[in-house]
C-alpha cells in the first residue's frame, strides 16, 4: 500500500520579525514532520501587501536555520494572486458570496453581535444592489454554504473530532476590498496546493478550522488533519508580541541569534517545555 508522505508547514506573515512563539510553532511543524520521516514547508503569507514587509523572509529563514530546522520552501502568497481569483470567482458564480461596501465604522454602528472572532457581520449588503464604484469586499453567504455543505466534521491530531460551527463567524470576508483574498481563502487554498496533510498551527487560530474545513468542502478540495499546539505567553499572560523586549534578550529571534545565543539549544530545551525566563505554555 503506498503510504502517504506526511507535510507539514510553517507559515509567517512578514508584517514583524520572528519571536520565541513563532520558534515554537516551526519546531512543531518541523518535529511533527520528522516523527513521520516527511517534510516541514515554508511559506511566507505576504499577501497583505500593505503590512508585508518583504526584507523580512531572509531573516526568518536565517532564524529558522539558526534553530537547526530544514524545510522546502514554497511560493509566497503574493505569487499566487491567480489561483485565489480563480477560486472567488467559482464561489461567486455560485451565489455563494456577495459584494460588501460597509466600511468598519458602518459594521460597528449596526451593532453586530460578537461571534468567535469578533463583530459578526450584520448582513447590511446582503441581497441589496451595491454601488459598482465604491471598493467592495466579497462575503460569504454563510447560511447558503453551510446548506450547501450540510454537516462537517475534522479532527485535530491533539483535541479529537470536531463538527465544523462556521455559523459563528458570520458572513465571512473572502476577498477583501484591497486585496485578492482573505486569510482565510488563501490558507485554504495554499495548503491544499501545497499538499499539506497536517496543518500545524497555534491554538489562536482553531476557531478559524471551521471556516477553513467548509471552504474546503465548497471548493472541492482535499481535507487535511489539523495540529493547533498551545501558545506561549510571558509574565502577564499575554501572547508574545512581534517586537516585545523583556529580560536581558528580548523575544525576537533575530536578536537572540545576533546577540550570539546557540539556537539549536534554544530548541532542544523548548522541546523539553524549558523556556527562557518569564515565558511559558499557555495552559489551555
Ligand atoms: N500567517 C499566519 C501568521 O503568521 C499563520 C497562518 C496559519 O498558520 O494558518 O500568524
Amino acid at each position: 500500500m503506498a503510504t502517504v508522505e506526511t507535510v507539514t508547514r510553517f507559515a509567517p506573515s512578514p508584517n514583524g520579525p520572528l519571536h520565541l512563539g513563532h520558534a515554537f510553532s516551526a519546531i512543531a511543524a518541523y518535529d511533527r514532520a520528522r516523527a513521520d520521516g516527511g517534510r516541514m514547508l515554508l511559506r511566507i503569507e505576504d499577501i497583505d501587501g500593505v503590512r508585508s514587509r518583504p526584507e523580512l523572509a531572509d531573516e526568518f529563514r536565517r532564524d529558522l536555520e539558526w534553530l537547526g530546522l530544514e524545510w522546502d520552501e514554497v511560493p509566497a502568497q503574493s505569487t499566487r494572486l491567480e489561483s485565489y481569483e480563480d477560486a472567488a470567482r467559482r464561489l461567486l458564480q455560485r451565489g455563494l458570496l456577495y459584494p460588501c461596501t460597509c466600511t468598519r465604522k458602518q459594521i460597528a454602528e449596526a451593532k453586530p453581535r460578537v461571534g468567535t472572532d469578533g463583530l459578526v457581520y450584520p448582513g447590511t449588503c446582503k441581497g441589496r444592489k451595491t454601488d459598482p464604484d465604491k471598493p467592495a469586499a466579497l462575503r460569504l453567504d454563510m447560511d447558503r454554504a453551510v446548506a450547501e455543505a450540510g454537516d462537517l466534521d475534522w479532527c485535530d491530531e491533539l483535541e479529537g473530532e470536531f463538527i465544523a460551527e462556521p455559523r459563528d463567524f458570520g458572513d465571512v470576508v473572502i476577498v477583501r476590498k484591497d486585496e485578492p483574498a482573505s486569510y482565510h481563502l488563501a490558507v485554504t487554498l495554499d495548503d491544499s496546493a501545497d499538499g499539506v496533510t497536517v496543518v500545524t498551527r497555534g491554538a489562536d487560530l482553531f476557531a478559524s478550522t471551521d471556516v477553513h474545513r467548509l471552504l474546503q468542502d465548497l471548493l472541492g478540495l482535499p481535507v487535511p488533519e489539523w495540529r493547533h499546539h498551545g501558545l506561549l505567553v510571558d509574565e502577564s499572560g499575554g501572547k508574545l508580541a512581534k517586537s516585545r523586549a523583556s529580560g536581558a534578550l528580548g523575544h525576537g529571534l533575530s536578536e537572540r541569534r545576533l546577540a550570539g545565543q546557540d539556537g539549536r539549544a534554544l530548541a532542544d530545551a523548548m522541546r523539553d517545555g524549558r523556556f527562557p525566563a518569564g515565558i511559558s505554555l499557555a495552559t489551555p
